[in-house]
């Protein structure tokens, strides 16, 4: 996790804040965990972004953190200019990477293959809740510089719950992807079994898209809104997800 409760002073710290290091090297002993209360260990990395982790994870609802989540983490915090506060917020029904309070909006990063069911059912419960939910994907999870591949089916689920597009992040970037059926012209052979000329046409391939880059997310994302959708409108009748999605992009 990014961000910790100091029992010495009762405010919250940032792991990587550079104006608050020394501090949080000589006060290591003394942060907690906003959810559980536990103490926790503070990692302070110089390859590996400072964070800090549970001794045990056995009473918290925290799952171990790889690098790749919290330089995700770091980076929609940074890119959407968001307060300390808006980090890891504990909901109660979730822990979102990061929620605009203001707007209900929980942005999800994810780096690790989950299960669609279980993607689903982190949209269901972010909508019960009056909360829409922004999924931004690994690269690890769909290389875009591919120029066609068939698409995991939780990246499927995901642009399937959010107009056909999905954010990407690689290398402290952001775009915005979507998958257009995938073509490949089969040339003319002649086929010895049956002694016939096969091919001469356009081939649909069912599983394989190709990959469509939309737009990459500016990094002066001032003026670029966040607007929350419901993922299926039809007329007066929302019967989706809350998805949010940045405007037009
Ligand atoms: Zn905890």
């Amino acid at each position: 996790m990014l961000r910790a409760d100091c029992i010495s002073d009762n405010n919250s710290y940032l792991s990587w804040d550079e104006n608050n290091y020394k501090f949080i090297k000589d006060n290591r002993d003394l942060f907690e965990c906003p959810s559980c209360k536990q103490k926790l260990i503070f990692v302070d990395g110089i390859e590996v972004i400072k964070h800090f982790r549970h001794m045990s994870l056995s009473d918290c609802e925290w799952e171990p953190e790889s690098q790749n989540h919290l330089e995700m983490k770091k980076f929609m915090k940074e890119l959407l200019n968001l307060s300390n506060d808006d980090l890891e917020v504990n909901l109660g029904f979730a822990i979102p990477d990061l929620f605009l309070k203001e707007q209900k909006v929980a942005i999800e990063v994810q780096n690790s293959k989950i299960t669609k069911r279980k993607f689903l059912d982190r949209c269901y419960n972010y909508t019960q809740n009056g909360i829409a939910v922004m999924w931004v994907f690994h690269e690890k999870l769909l290389d875009i510089t591919k120029e066609a591949q068939n698409i995991p089916s939780l990246i499927r689920a995901a642009a399937e719950n959010s107009f056909g597009r999905v954010y990407i992040y690689s290398d402290n970037k952001l775009t915005s992807v979507r998958f257009n059926p995938f073509y490949r012209w089969i040339d003319e052979f002649y086929d010895n079994s049956t002694g016939e000329n096969v091919g001469g046409y356009l081939k649909k391939y069912k599983k394989k898209k190709a990959i469509e880059i939309i737009q990459e997310i500016p990094d002066d994302i001032y003026g670029v809104e966040i607007i929350r959708v419901n993922s299926k409108w039809n007329g007066n009748n929302p019967s989706g997800y809350l998805i949010a999605k940045f405007y037009d992009i």
